[in-house]
């Protein structure tokens, strides 16, 4: 089933079960100043569960676009970790609640395909709910039929779900995919979260967070005014389970970028024999990087981003120029984002139209952000690879902190790039000394703004004036003349 299919039956759904479909928010997170990006479909509904405003609607259902920063080392190293995601959601304001939306759930991913539904196999979804959530529990077995042995509880990290900063959150139930022997040893999803995938939470939206840690250990310190549901199903992930390939990197939206990196480089993609993603080969990991980075940046540029040296431009730089580094890796050198970044819009664009007709403008700022990354890599790299057989032939393990940062100062080489391409020589970086002089160079910068304020300048010329000709009898606050003396 295509990605463009499942998204159609899961709004169908909802909307013939009373929701309102309500469009995806852009990706830049403008209404949040602790977000960069919206990393779940709630975030747009944020002031509905917080009583700050009221919805024309108390059921909504949305596909909203997703970027999760935090998840970029994870990136084709697991199977289920995209920097770019989509979230499909079905909301409760007030309306239903824990047993409605379980049953919810269930229907539409085990129905069958004849009747609208994923017809997916119900013998082998496991589910989770937060420790002390019988409710929950009760729900899942008594009404659902699930056995107890396939109902685990587990934590706030995993089931207490929030943004990862004070506003609304709640205990979740996730529903999770046993995907068989291959993907791992069995056990459930404590055991092994690559084998049994985690494709949907249910989180009854109740609580109050406050500050401290993202995941765990944080203080939950009141209740909303109403109970709602707020629930998130990843999109690639269903994809992946449906379209019976190992990986969310292999879908129908991101595969065709993979092939064709496979193209030009000459290398084939799929080295390992394993299903499983943390034993891939290297090569294998770096398409994946190129599939999901380079439509990640895509969708960033699409959405408004421009790349930059800091904030959401930063984010999109990185994942640009770790695309790229992953082409060259592979052993193409010539810009691919011509060659790569058109096929991503093929597939994005049947649930994007707007990607197509802006394409002449994301593909220039993504093509002149190549380039120009293209000649610092020119310049650095020799540099960088120099230091490091230095570095090793003294039998060092680690690079000077001073060697990275004059990559940064004079090659334009972000730190996290040395450390990438440090580590894939079997070298740390001594980011301690690295960060030292950076902050002596901005206290310089500091000190260099300060004289220039105070006017330690140069004010020979004008003493010398002062001899020659006397004080000048100021007087343009009354007259526009002067009076010399
Ligand atoms: P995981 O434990 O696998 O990292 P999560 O618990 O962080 O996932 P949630 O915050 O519960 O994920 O998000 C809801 C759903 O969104 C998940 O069940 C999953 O289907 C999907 N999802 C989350 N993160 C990603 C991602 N980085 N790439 C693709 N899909 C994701
Ligand atoms: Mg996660
Ligand atoms: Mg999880
Ligand atoms: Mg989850």
């Amino acid at each position: 089933m295509e990605t463009a299919e499942i998204q159609r039956r899961f709004l169908k759904f909802f909307e013939s079960n009373g929701h309102t479909v309500v469009p995806s928010a852009p990706l830049p997170a403008f209404e949040d100043p602790n977000l960069l990006f919206v990393p779940a479909g709630m975030v747009p509904f944020v002031p509905y569960f917080l009583g700050q405003a009221t919805p024309d609607w108390n059921r909504a259902t949305s596909v909203q676009k997703c970027i999760r920063t935090p998840d970029i080392d994870e990136v084709g190293k697991t199977s289920r970790h995209g920097t770019f995601f989509q979230m499909n959601g079905n909301f409760s304001f007030g309306d239903y609640f824990k047993e409605q939306a379980i049953r919810f759930a269930w229907d539409l991913t085990t129905g069958s395909v004849e009747s609208g539904g994923l017809g997916l196999d119900g013998d082998r979804i496991w589910a989770t709910v937060y420790l002390d959530d019988d409710e929950a529990i009760d729900i899942w077995h008594r009404q659902i039929g699930l056995p107890l042995d396939r109902i685990v509880r587990r934590g706030q990290a995993d089931n207490m779900w929030s943004m990862g900063i004070p506003g609304p959150c709640g205990p979740c139930s996730e529903l999770y995919y046993d995907r068989g022997p291959d993907y791992g040893p069995e056990g459930g999803p404590e055991v092994d979260e690559d084998r049994y995938l985690e494709f949907w939470n249910l989180v009854f939206m109740q609580n109050i967070r406050g500050g401290g840690p993202a995941k765990e250990g944080y203080e939950v310190t009141g209740d909303l005014p109403k109970k709602n549901i707020d629930t998130g199903m990843g999109m690639e992930r269903m994809a992946a389970l449906l379209q019976g390939v190992d990986n969310m990197y292999e879908t129908d939206q991101v595969r065709p970028i993979i092939d064709k990196a496979s193209q030009l480089t000459g290398k084939r993609y799929g080295v390992s024999t394993s299903h499983t993603a943390s034993e891939s080969h290297p090569d294998d990991i770096r398409f994946r990087v190129i599939g999901d980075h380079v439509r990640s940046s895509l969708m960033l540029i699409g959405d408004g981003v421009v790349p930059s040296n800091e904030g959401r431009g930063y984010v999109l730089r990185r994942l640009m120029r770790r695309a790229i580094r992953a082409v060259r890796l592979l052993g193409y050198d010539k810009p691919a984002m011509p060659e790569l970044l058109p096929v991503a819009m093929e597939r994005m664009s049947t649930a994007y139209p707007e990607l197509r007709t802006d394409f002449e403008r994301i593909s220039s700022y993504a093509y002149g952000e190549e380039e120009a990354f293209l000649q610092t890599l020119k310049h650095g790299t020799t540099i960088l690879d120099t230091a490091v057989s230095e570095t090793k032939s003294e039998g060092g393990r680690t690079l000077s902190g001073s060697k990275a940062f004059e990559l940064h100062d004079t090659y334009g080489f972000p730190i996290d790039l040395t450390l990438e391409m440090a580590e894939e020589q079997g070298l740390s970086v001594d980011q301690e000394a690295f960060r030292q002089l950076m902050t002596e160079q901005r206290q310089r910068a500091k000190a260099d703004a300060a004289a220039r304020k105070t006017g330690h300048a140069d004010l020979s010329a004008y003493w010398q004036i002062l001899q020659e000709q006397g004080p000048t009898d100021w007087k343009a606050y009354e007259t526009l003349e002067t009076e010399s003396r």
